[in-house]
C-alpha cells in the first residue's frame, strides 16, 4: 500500500447517516503524499499527455490542477450551477433523492480536444457519467478518466458509458 493511501481517513455518518465518508485532505497537508497521489494518478497519461484536465467540483479541482501542472496539461472547472460566469453548457442528472446539474464553459475547450476527466472518489459513478456527458456535448474527446479513490461495492464504473480507460489510483 502506498504511503498516501494511509492518510485518507473514514468519518462515518457524514455529510448524512449511513455514509462513510473519505476524507481526503489528511492527504494533501502531507507533501510527500500529495506528491505521490498525484505521480499515481498521472501515471497512466504520462506517454500520451492529454490538451486538458477537466476537474469536477470541488476536490476535483485540486487532483485535475496538479496533474495540470505536472504533466504540461490545461485545466479546466466543471461546476455545480452558477458559479461559472461565461455562457455555459450544462447537464442534468438524477441523484438517488432529486436531481443535480453540472456545467462548464461553452468555450473552455477547442473542438475535439483531448481530455481526461478527474475527481477524487467514484461512488455510484453519477457524477463522472454527467461529466462524460458534458465534455462530449462540449465537442471534447474524453480520452479517459482519473480517480483518486473507487469505492468498489458500489459499482460506480458500471456507469462509465465509455470505452476509454477509467484509471483509479487506489480501490478502496
Ligand atoms: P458519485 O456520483 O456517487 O460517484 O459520487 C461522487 C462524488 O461525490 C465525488 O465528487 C465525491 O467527491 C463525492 N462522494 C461520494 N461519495 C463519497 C464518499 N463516500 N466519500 C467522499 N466523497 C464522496
Amino acid at each position: 500500500m502506498p504511503h498516501w493511501s494511509s492518510l485518507i481517513r473514514e468519518i462515518p455518518d457524514f455529510p448524512k447517516p449511513g455514509i462513510v465518508f473519505k476524507d481526503i485532505t489528511p492527504v494533501l497537508s502531507d507533501a510527500r503524499g500529495f506528491a505521490d497521489a498525484i505521480d499515481a494518478m498521472a501515471a497512466p497519461w504520462r506517454d500520451a499527455v492529454p490538451d486538458a484536465f477537466i476537474g469536477i467540483e470541488s476536490r476535483g479541482f485540486i487532483f485535475a490542477a496538479a496533474l495540470a501542472h505536472a504533466l504540461g496539461a490545461g485545466f479546466v472547472p466543471v461546476r455545480k450551477p452558477g458559479k461559472l460566469p461565461a455562457r455555459t453548457l450544462a447537464h442534468d442528472y438524477a441523484l438517488e433523492y432529486g436531481s443535480d446539474r453540472l456545467e462548464m464553459h461553452a468555450d473552455a475547450l477547442p473542438p475535439g480536444a483531448r481530455v481526461v476527466l478527474v475527481d477524487d472518489v467514484l461512488a455510484t459513478g453519477g457524477t463522472l457519467r454527467a461529466a462524460l456527458s458534458l465534455a462530449r456535448q462540449q465537442g471534447a474527446t474524453v480520452v479517459g478518466a482519473a480517480v483518486l479513490v473507487e469505492l468498489p461495492e458500489l459499482d460506480g464504473r458500471a456507469r462509465w458509458d465509455s470505452d476509454a480507460p477509467l484509471h483509479v489510483a487506489l480501490q478502496g
